[in-house]
């Protein structure tokens, strides 16, 4: 049992990887069962859920909509196509110094933040 769920970690692991860019619990598990058409949806999820766990993948929250999963460990801030839902990272430093502020002024530790950029994405503005 443990020997399978390790498996399925692996599995939801290197769909992620090959998928190469942000994607939603739904994108892996319909990439998955390609192949696998007997994993549920819920494994899926769950080994995701676990992976961040793990500190293998990150997850990145979207206040309106689905979560994305991220390959990329490191905070960095990201945008998002209104019209299509792709998510890309935004070259842009991070900035500690907005932390640094909040957890002086209000007290708190562990202190992390997102920044979550949207538009219309090259992609779909050619597609008019
Ligand atoms: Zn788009
Ligand atoms: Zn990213």
């Amino acid at each position: 049992m443990i020997q399978r769920k390790t498996i399925q970690n692996t599995l939801v692991l290197e769909t992620v990887k090959k998928l190469q860019r942000h994607v939603t619990a739904d994108e892996v598990f319909e990439e998955i069962v390609k192949e696998y058409p007997s994993i549920g949806r819920g494994t899926v999820y769950r080994n995701l859920q676990r992976l961040c766990e793990q500190g293998e993948i990150r997850k990145v929250e979207v206040p309106e909509g689905a979560d994305y999963y991220d390959i990329i460990l490191k905070p960095h801030y990201h945008i998002r196509c209104v019209k299509c839902g792709k998510m890309f990272d935004v070259d842009m430093p991070y900035i500690d110094n907005l932390e640094t502020n909040v957890k002086d002024f209000h007290g708190f530790s562990e202190v992390s933040h997102d920044i979550m950029f949207k538009g219309i994405c090259a992609d779909c503005q050619a597609k008019k």
